[in-house]
């Protein structure tokens, strides 16, 4: 329980159980769920009861809401800027962009300096609120995407579009086959070093056999050399990679990369796959992250 609002009280309870629990032992595992599921049972209601406090806003009973925390990864989130307003000052916001890029890259929201649950509220009827007085009028401001933060667009469902987006100095994800998910997982990294194009004959390159008609690019493979933070070198042998084992995400860039620029390796030498970067190539491959 968090925020400048009358919740700020009751926000002292929690602390004062967790640290009881925490004292007693009660609490031997204290993952999101378990701890609300122990706090709900431990904290039913006030200790004294509404009626003998004074003011509106003494609680009557305590509910308890989980969120589970994988929704709100940095892949799922990504960082935004309140520019050109203060969000220290507001306490409340509603989203209602229904266009899941919109949303993600310019942030349209909603806000007002505290917190209203009156009924036209609660319809998102703004202009009816009844507590306006206390509620302050409701703004419309944007949270577009942090300065150099990437968009995270879907994979792009059309094989001939995603070949058209391939260029060299793009690096891109490749599932691996299922005997090699071993080495380094269920995607693979490569450099980019041609457009896409479609093979006029049969051909057997580095090992590999190829028809005629199949759509392939040049590009090295990436190896990856260290496993936390991922660390990644270039190979320099060059390759004929199928475009269709692509995991079609246009925005796969290394830290301190950007999109639309070829990668540097860092003073280490190295090109590092932050984890939220592999995060969501795992979920886009169906595997655990
Ligand atoms: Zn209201």
């Amino acid at each position: 329980m968090h925020g400048k609002d009358i919740c700020d009280g009751a926000a002292v309870l929690i602390a004062h159980a967790i640290n009881a629990a925490i004292t007693s032992g009660a609490l031997l595992d204290p993952g999101t769920r378990e701890l609300v599921l122990y706090l709900a049972d431990l904290l039913r209601a006030p200790a004294t009861p509404k009626e003998l406090k004074d003011g509106w806003e003494a609680p009557t009973k305590y509910f308890f809401g989980f969120m589970d925390t994988a929704k709100f990864t940095k892949s799922r989130v990504p960082t935004a800027e309140a520019r050109g307003w203060d969000c220290n000052k507001k306490h409340f916001y509603v989203g209602r962009c229904a266009d899941a890029q919109r949303a993600t890259e310019v942030g349209p929201l909603e806000t007002a300096s505290m917190f209203c649950a009156c009924d036209a509220c609660l319809l998102f009827d703004f202009g009816n609120c009844e507590m306006k007085a206390h509620r302050g009028q409701m703004v419309s401001v944007r949270v577009p995407l942090k300065k150099g933060e990437v968009a995270r667009t879907n994979q792009i469902d059309d094989l001939n579009e995603w070949s058209k987006m391939l260029k060299p100095g793009m690096v891109v994800a490749v599932r691996a086959a299922a005997h090699e998910l071993e080495i380094e997982g269920p995607y693979w990294l490569l450099l980019v070093d041609s457009e896409a194009f479609e093979l006029p004959e049969d051909m057997v390159h580095t090992t590999d056999e190829f028809e005629a008609g199949w759509l392939v690019v040049r590009g090295r493979w990436y190896s990856l050399v260290q496993k936390s933070p991922r660390g990644y070198k270039l190979k320099e042998v060059n390759k004929l990679v199928l475009v269709n084992a692509m995991i079609r995400l246009p925005n796969v860039i290394f830290s301190g990369g950007s999109v639309g620029k070829a990668p540097r390796a860092s003073r280490s030498g190295l090109n590092v796959l932050e984890d939220d970067m592999h995060n969501l190539l795992m979920s886009s491959v169906g595997g655990e992250v």
